[in-house]
């Protein structure tokens, strides 16, 4: 029997229902304005000083910029870059840009200046708002090809001059402290970031106002990062690049004070501000934290207040994650990409963990996570048949949600990484049975040794393990007979010493011995991509004749 469905009236069917009412950043904006306007930002200023004031008045400066800007021609899509540290200027154009329906471009500064000149091509900024410190090096891309269309704004003070640029503060006096904004389709682009080029030209990702709304609510949940109001957070991962792992939109929606620590990077400047300002959780790449840890070991420091780092962007070696743990600092592991938006994984102990041995704890929390609620995701083995939850079986990590990128800016070719709604993250992972992600390598990472994966990630941590040694990378380099062999390159703790055969039998202890690098480089310091990964491409093209092929 046939049943008659009732027929749908549209206008019946959302009477009675919820308000129509964009997601968008205001909402983070005005719930800050609203709630939070005592709270503090603080922010390193290129002098080393440093400045403070309140989100009431951060509110008032967004206002000025966004007539700044509406003044200077900007409107509605047009794009802007930002070319800056995290500092609170940085800030006030995360919020004015995309509140006037424009799209802030967070372009990388630590890109070469060809890269730094194709980005800016690529994204047609129309504007282009440059720290002091950094004119220089927008100068060294202007000198490879001029951009005479573009206008450019400089934040702060300059040694060298940039011809016909602005001055940031000149824009924002006399502006009012108030702004209308306009009412934005939540599906218009916010934040336009560009991928480093870790593989080929650089790809830019669009976040839309509703992504980035959904990704910080996500992102921010207890079990994810987990920030509240009474934090004081200190993000180290750049602004100019990943979103800042979501922190611009996450802490002034949660009415946490924020410190940024602007161009002084060094330990010791960095561990200045953790404790001047009482930093409950901080953010950052394993490289940051293990110069931060090198330097609290040689001054036997403690940081009592900090309660937290999460650390990504790399796995964590365990030996960081000991001796934080050692110095009292627990250490947050998570997962993510660009393409994310970007956060994916963070790891906390789940309900059965919680009275587990310390040893099964720990194997968890150096995992890179369990997933927020906004990520539907599938594991692929090379029959595209999903992996069992075992922790062991390795297989492609694919992602799904709201806050995933389902094309790169401007590059309007089907790509295979994009296939039934799914993103194909490039990692090869396992996933246990409580729902913990590890990242067993980048899948152009791995090497293939007659015909057997060794993970990179794996060995690189068991190395660093050993007392004397700072950072290992493990490349994958041609051989005669195995095709592929790894080559270990090592930088060594300031003062220690160790030999390549010593070094080669410590780690056959550690894992079978086929896996055992062939060679071991000693090196003062392993190149890095402009984020503080290990640059992989590089030390394969100067390692690439080792192996005598
Ligand atoms: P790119 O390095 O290409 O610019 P991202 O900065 O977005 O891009 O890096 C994303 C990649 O970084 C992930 O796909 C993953 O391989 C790696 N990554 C991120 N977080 C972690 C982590 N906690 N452990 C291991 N690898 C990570």
């Amino acid at each position: 029997m046939q049943t008659t469905r009732p027929r749908l009236d549209p206008s019946a069917a959302s009477a009675g229902t919820m308000m129509d009412v964009p997601l968008t950043i205001r909402w983070i904006f005005e719930h800050n304005q609203r709630s939070h306007g005592m709270r503090e930002v603080v922010s390193r200023e290129d002098d080393g000083s440093l400045f403070r004031y309140t989100y009431a008045d951060f509110g008032a400066r967004v206002a000025q910029l966004a007539s700044a800007l509406v003044e200077m021609g900007i409107r509605p899509g047009d794009r802007v870059a930002s070319f800056g540290w995290n500092t609170h200027r940085h800030l006030e154009l995360y919020f004015a840009v995309p509140m006037i329906g424009a799209i802030l471009h967070t372009a990388n500064i630590r890109l070469f200046p060809e890269q730094v000149c194709w980005v800016f091509e690529h994204a047609d900024d129309k504007a282009i708002f440059v720290d002091g410190s950094l004119v220089p090096a927008v100068a060294r891309a202007l000198a490879v090809r001029p951009a005479s269309s573009r206008q450019f704004v400089v934040m702060g003070a300059s040694q060298v001059e940039l011809p016909g640029a602005l001055d940031y503060e000149a824009q924002l006096a006399g502006q009012p402290s108030e702004f209308e904004w306009p009412e934005l389709d939540e599906r218009s682009g916010a934040i336009l970031c560009y991928t480093s080029a870790t593989t080929g030209d650089p790809k830019g990702v669009v976040f839309t106002h509703r992504s980035t709304l959904l990704h910080a609510f996500a992102a921010g949940m207890a079990d994810g990062l987990g920030l509240t109001q009474r934090d004081v957070v200190m993000p180290v991962v750049p602004m100019f690049h990943v979103n800042a792992w979501g922190i611009p939109f996450l802490v002034p929606m949660v009415g946490a004070k924020l410190v940024l620590p602007g161009a002084k990077l060094d330990p010791a400047s960095l561990i200045d501000l953790l404790e001047r300002e009482t930093v409950t959780v901080s953010l950052g790449v394993p490289t940051v934290w293990l110069a931060v840890r090198d330097e609290m070991e040689r001054r036997d420091l403690r940081l009592p207040a900090l309660k937290r780092l999460v650390i990504g962007g790399s796995a964590v070696p365990p030996s960081l994650f000991d001796d934080l743990e050692k110095r009292g600092v627990r250490t947050m592991h998570a997962w993510g990409m660009t393409e994310m938006s970007p956060i994916g994984t963070a790891s906390q102990l789940t309900a059965d963990l919680e009275s587990a041995s310390w040893d099964v704890q720990r194997a968890a929390l150096l995992k890179q996570g369990r997933f927020t609620p906004l990520v539907a995701w599938k594991i692929l083995d090379d029959n595209g048949e999903p992996v069992p939850h075992d922790g062991k079986t390795a297989g492609v990590l694919w992602v799904r949600g709201p806050a995933v990128t389902r094309s790169y800016y401007r590059l309007d070719e089907d790509l295979p990484v994009f296939k039934d709604g799914y993103f194909m993250t490039g990692d090869v992972c396992t996933i246990d049975r409580l729902g913990y992600l590890q990242l067993v390598d980048r899948t152009k990472d791995l090497v293939k040794s007659g015909g057997e994966w060794i993970s990179s990630v794996d060995l690189e941590n068991a190395i660093m393990g050993h007392p004397a040694v700072r950072e290992a990378a493990v490349i994958g380099v041609a051989h005669p007979k195995w095709v592929e062999r790894p080559i270990a390159v090592v930088a060594l703790r300031e003062g220690q010493s160790v030999d390549e055969p010593s070094l080669r039998a410590w780690i056959g202890e550690r894992v079978v011995k086929w896996q055992i690098p062939d060679r071991i480089v000693f090196v003062d310091a392993i190149p890095r991509t402009g984020v503080g990964k290990f640059l992989k491409r590089e030390l394969r093209e100067r390692y690439k004749d080792l192996l005598g092929v």
